[in-house]
């Protein structure tokens, strides 16, 4: 949805840091309404489990009763605003998935010792806030997009491989090595 907004030129919000820390509460709110329920009725926990859109809008493309179509079109709608809105703040999948990945046993996706300071770059790319101020990645909330890691790896766009090769052709050239990263990165200071 993202991408076809994109193509259509719609302009995406960006949530608030802060308004996005409180609206990832949501879907663990949802996911405990939802085994709740199931404990209590079966039906009606399967009946519950339609706050999913993808069962009116992919399996039965919209030939549904109203509700589940204005329900599915609304959430398609805001999620031409905001990036992977139903994802984010309400998938009761995301939510069990973010629970067991806090028992994860290794961070996998590479961070160097610029991100987060100086460097915001990666953060400001990563459509979902995943990368926190500081640089460090909540697993709990990445989608594994690899948006961050492909910056990383691009030695054109990421402001630390270019801070590199500057101190590298400096030490060559015998010049002061810069103390700053570079304009460019401080203007991605808030
Ligand atoms: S992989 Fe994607 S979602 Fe995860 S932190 Fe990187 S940019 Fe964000
Ligand atoms: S551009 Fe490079 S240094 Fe900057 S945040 Fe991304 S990976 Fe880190």
């Amino acid at each position: 949805m993202a991408a076809a907004a994109e193509k259509l030129r719609i302009r995406q919000w960006k949530v608030s840091e802060p308004l996005h820390g409180r609206l990832i509460g949501l879907k663990y709110l949802v996911l405990v309404g939802l085994v709740a329920t199931a404990f209590y009725s079966l039906t009606l926990a399967e009946t519950l489990a339609e706050v999913e859109p993808f069962k009116t809008a992919v399996t039965l493309m919209f030939v549904r009763s109203l509700p589940f179509v204005v329900y599915a079109v609304l959430l398609l709608a805001l999620s031409a605003k905001v990036h992977k809105a139903y994802c984010r703040y309400l998938c009761p999948l995301g939510a069990g998935l973010a629970v067991l990945g806090r028992f994860r046993f290794f961070s996998w996706l590479t961070r160097r010792s610029e991100c987060g300071s100086p460097c915001r770059l990666c953060e400001k790319h990563c459509g979902i806030n995943a990368i926190h101020k500081d640089g460090a990645i909540d697993y709990n909330e990445c989608v594994q997009c690899l948006a961050c890691v492909a910056i990383l790896h691009d030695t054109d766009r990421c402001v630390a491989d270019k801070y590199g090769k500057r101190r590298r052709n400096s030490r060559r050239s015998g010049d002061a090595i810069p103390v700053t990263v570079s304009p460019a990165a401080n203007k991605m200071r808030d």
